[in-house]
């Protein structure tokens, strides 16, 4: 996979090399995690690689099972811990979609029946044919 990159100027690369205090809750070879310091619910943690990618689209392939047993391991703890009900996992990608810290992370938080919280509206298709026709443009892009 190469070296690990890092970024002086991130955030989350100075809370990995312990430049600024965090409260850890997880950490691998290649993967760091804490609680989020402005939790949605109690608990809220942050799962993220330990190398510096921007982005999901940058995420080495090869730091798939590493992530995906974080955010397992975590998860399960976040739930017992703060006694939840539910988890959402969430992961913003680029400022239009609310993400503030360039350096690419998971947002791991308990949920509650009666939090109150209500993720996103949603949209109507005004037909099935636009539906199908947005389908298969996304399939000809991952060809
Ligand atoms: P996002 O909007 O997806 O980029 O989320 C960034 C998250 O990082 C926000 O929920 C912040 O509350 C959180 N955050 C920012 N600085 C810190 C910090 N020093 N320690 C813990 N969490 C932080
Ligand atoms: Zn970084």
């Amino acid at each position: 996979m190469g070296a690990t990159p890092r970024n002086t100027d991130c955030i989350f690369c100075k809370i990995i090399g312990g430049e600024i205090p965090c409260s850890k809750v997880f950490e691998s070879e290649t993967v760091f995690a804490f609680l989020d310091i402005a939790p949605v619910n109690l608990g809220h943690a942050l799962v993220i690689p330990k190398g510096h990618y921007p982005q999901l689209g940058e995420l080495p392939i090869a730091l798939g099972n590493d992530l995906l047993e974080a955010l397992k391991v975590v998860g399960n703890a976040v739930m017992q811990a703060a006694k939840a009900e539910g988890l959402n996992i969430g992961m913003n990608n680029f400022e239009a979609a609310g993400q503030l810290v360039m350096h690419a992370h998971f947002h791991v938080i308990p949920r509650f029946a009666d939090d109150g919280l209500t993720l996103w509206p949603s949209k109507k298709y005004t037909s099935m044919d636009e539906m199908n026709s947005l389908a298969e443009t996304i399939r000809n892009l991952i060809k």
